[in-house]
């Protein structure tokens, strides 16, 4: 094997596995090294999403909701069932064999695609080599034209609550549970937070959840926020804000958390405590004194608009670098690499990322929140349509939620959507491709949508930026 290419991708992740695979559709020479081994033991493709993060969280709040809706729901739609029993070893096989399938996916697609496959370490040595190390420990040096380095994020680690890998967990861990912990512990009311919380919720534990913010979802539309929180709290997640915890103990009755809020010193027990505060870039032993790329204060890889590092033919991509830590930021930062070091057009639109909780109801969002607009100091108008009155909403036994669209006052352009309610994270993609091509809401009101579909309540909420909505009171 030549170890001579044109591109070495080092971190086989949802932001490095695209650029590796574009960069071989370029017709270039193109190796990826990945380290990811399993908590079995095994190797596999796929980085933080496929193995520990998006795909295993979402099968897992997949059978939960059907669990849940089946014992809370069902009987509403004239559904009676009896003896609904929880075999969690069958639920969490079926994660198990969800991430398999997609993490053999990726080398399957190595393989059709062209694209050398190198499982071990990688690290960035002076004059675009790189140094691997084989999981067996054999230990070669490669040389590319273009390295681009994806080697993602790991947990933080909270000092007055480090990881013990079974008392105190991280979101990893907390997805692979054997049983459903009766009291269980999160720290961070963060997406992490809520989404676990959620699974764990729906199989029967007591969940406190202690965030450090006095607000909700800060980063959210507040008006977006003040309902998720309505929704969350109606489902029996006990989420404590202000919460600033100063200790966790491992005894014997369970985990002791120590926390202070506004009343002052509390604790609680706690069977299973999961901490979700938060990623942090993963650079381990990946850049090698003299290699021309150093970290910066807070651990990320500097770069510009373009993902370049700024030393000659180095890249990086992903959670690695600034940004949100979404699996699709960095996939469409990987293929705009592999494309600008083809020669080809390669850009990413910051401004418009979407991003999903997979909460029920789903919170989705692109561009900008009302309270960003407002202290922008341009003049704007809302549109706001409750899915109480989208009759597939309905039909669903979905209602509870609505669509926020916000648009300029001056030319109309949309400015951001704001979505909770059923299926937001699929709702969002039109909102996101509006955004793309600088639509108006008037382009939106003037787009036909099928009936009776969710789609239509992103529709009504565009008509109700104008007060011209049908099938809602225009009291915004
Ligand atoms: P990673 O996925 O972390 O991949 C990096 C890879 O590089 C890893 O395989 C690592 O082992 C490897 N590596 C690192 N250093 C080296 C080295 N020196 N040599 C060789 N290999 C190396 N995002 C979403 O968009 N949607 C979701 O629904 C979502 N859900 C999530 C749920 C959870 C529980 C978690 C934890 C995260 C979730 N995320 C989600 C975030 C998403 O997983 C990350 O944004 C995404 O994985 C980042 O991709 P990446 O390729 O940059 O890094
Ligand atoms: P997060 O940033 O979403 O939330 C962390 C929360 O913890 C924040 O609310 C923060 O205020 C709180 N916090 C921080 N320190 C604390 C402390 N000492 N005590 C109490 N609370 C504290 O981070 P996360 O939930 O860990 O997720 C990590 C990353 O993974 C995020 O960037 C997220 O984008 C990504 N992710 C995405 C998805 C998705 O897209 N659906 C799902 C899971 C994770």
């Amino acid at each position: 094997m030549a170890d001579a290419y044109d591109v070495i991708v080092v971190g086989g992740g949802p932001a490095g596995y695209p650029a590796a695979i574009r960069a071989a559709q370029n017709g270039l020479a193109v190796a990826c090294i990945d380290e990811w081994r399993n908590h079995d033991g095994s190797a596999a493709f796929g980085g933080t999403c496929l193995n520990a993060g998006c795909i295993p969280s979402k099968a897992l709040l997949e059978s939960t909701e059907l669990y849940h809706r089946l014992r809370e729901e069902f009987a509403v739609h004239g559904i009676r069932a009896s003896g609904v029993a929880l075999d969690l070893p069958v639920m969490q096989s079926r994660r198990a064999s969800i991430v398999k399938k997609m993490t053999d996916g990726i080398a399957a697609l190595f393989k059709a695609g062209g694209v050398t496959p190198l499982q071990g370490h990688g690290r960035l040595l002076p004059g675009r080599r790189v140094e691997f190390v084989a999981h067996d420990g054999t230990r070669r040096e490669l040389t590319a034209r273009h390295v681009v380095l994806a080697s993602g994020s790991a947990p933080i680690e909270l000092k007055v609550a480090p990881f013990d890998g079974k008392r105190i967990i991280d979101s990893w861990d907390a997805l692979e549970l054997g049983a459903v912990p009766k009291r269980l512990g999160v720290i961070g009311a963060g997406v992490i937070g809520l989404e676990l919380g959620s699974v764990w919720r729906r199989l029967g534990s007591e969940v406190v959840v202690l965030e450090a913010l006095p607000q909700f979802l800060a980063t959210l539309d507040q008006q977006l926020a003040r309902e998720a929180l309505r929704q969350l709290t109606r489902q029996g997640l006990d989420i404590r804000l202000g919460a600033k915890v100063t200790g966790a103990r491992v005894k014997d009755e369970g985990v002791e958390v120590s926390y202070t809020d506004a009343k002052g010193d509390q604790r609680i027990t706690v069977d299973t405590l999961i901490v979700a505060v938060g990623r942090r870039p993963y650079t381990q032993d990946l850049l090698a004194p003299g290699a021309g790329v150093e970290v910066d204060a807070r651990g990320f890889i500097p770069v510009d608009d373009h993902c370049r590092t700024g030393a000659e033919g180095i890249w990086a991509v992903g959670d690695c670098v600034r940004g949100p830590m979404l699996a699709h930021k960095g996939k469409e930062e990987g293929v705009m690499v592999a494309d600008l070091i083809a020669g080809r057009y390669g850009e990413v639109n910051y401004r418009a990322i979407p991003s999903v909780i997979y909460t029920a109801p789903e919170i989705a969002t692109v561009g900008a929140t009302e309270e960003q607009v407002k202290a922008s100091g341009r003049a704007y108008k809302v549109g706001l349509f409750p899915f109480l009155a989208d009759g597939r909403a309905r039909a669903l036994e979905a209602t509870a939620g609505f669509v926020k669209l916000i648009a300029a006052e001056d030319n109309d352009e949309i400015l951001g959507v704001h979505i909770i309610g059923p299926l937001a994270g699929e709702l969002i993609a039109e909102a996101v491709l509006a955004l793309e091509y600088s639509a108006s809401s008037e382009d939106l009101q003037r787009t036909m949508h099928a009936h009776p579909t969710l789609t239509e309540a992103v529709h009504e909420a565009a008509l109700a930026a104008d007060k011209r909505s049908i099938d809602s009171i225009n009291r915004r």
